[in-house]
């Protein structure tokens, strides 16, 4: 077997996306950085399967993101998900990748903390290090909250060496701290309704689709 390319890693970034706000974008832009891996790929999802629908519809919430990365060539969208009329299963889209990239190169997919604390109501999760590494980055005000199965399976899964990581294609837990902003999807929302301002929240051009097409009123 020939030594591996590590440059042909990687890394997602998924969610709801509900809209795209900078905290999201930040994020990405970082563990761009932080893991050596580029283009971050968005990937939102179409029918979410652990929450309640977004309000968006797919189109807008894929307007958006597009607006947000807009000129960061660090940054791509993966839109499979979204497009898709059936619930998600995150081990599926893996799966997908995988099929696409080979055997070899390093999947990582990128998850916040809070997203971390419930992973095992995920589908066939202890299967997802099949086929990814997972990191996790810390969120602000999200504590650790792991079942004991978890608690289990992160500290048989954790790696804190990233160059060993990147040079195998999947199995390993990856626990970072990012300087993450305060905002959430949820609280943007919120503030929309009560027509409060959306300063420093949301790249100036997703605040302008919001405006135009009245969303989250
Ligand atoms: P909602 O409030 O609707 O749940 P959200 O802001 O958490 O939305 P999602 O689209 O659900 O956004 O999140 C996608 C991913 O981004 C998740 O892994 C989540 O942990 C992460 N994430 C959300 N907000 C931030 C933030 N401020 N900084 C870093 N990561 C974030």
């Amino acid at each position: 077997m020939g030594k591996l390319d590590i440059s042909m890693a990687c890394a997602i970034f998924g969610g709801t996306f509900d809209p795209v706000h900078l905290g999201h974008i930040k994020i990405a832009v970082d563990l761009a950085e932080h893991l050596g891996v580029t283009p971050i790929a968005l990937m939102p999802c179409g029918k979410p399967t652990h929450r309640l629908p977004p309000v968006a519809t797919p189109l807008q919430r894929l307007d958006m993101l597009q607006l947000s990365i807009s000129g960061n060539p660090n940054l791509t969208i993966d839109d499979t998900e979204i497009g898709s009329t059936t619930p998600n299963f995150t081990i599926n889209s893996l799966d997908r990748i995988r099929s696409r990239i080979g055997s070899e190169a390093a999947i990582f997919l990128c998850i916040g903390s809070d997203t971390l604390n419930h992973i095992d109501s995920w589908y066939k999760w202890t299967e997802l290090t099949n086929y990814c590494h997972i990191v996790a980055i810390s969120r602000p005000g999200s504590p650790k909250k792991y079942s004991p199965q978890l608690t289990e399976w992160i500290s048989s899964h954790r790696s804190i060496d990233l160059r060993k990581l990147k040079e195998s294609p999947a199995g390993c837990v990856y626990q970072c701290e990012l300087s993450m902003l305060n905002i959430s999807s949820t609280k943007i929302r919120q503030k929309i309704k009560q027509n409060e301002t959306l300063q420093q929240l949301l790249p100036k051009k997703v605040v302008n689709y919001i405006q135009t097409n009245n969303l989250y009123k």
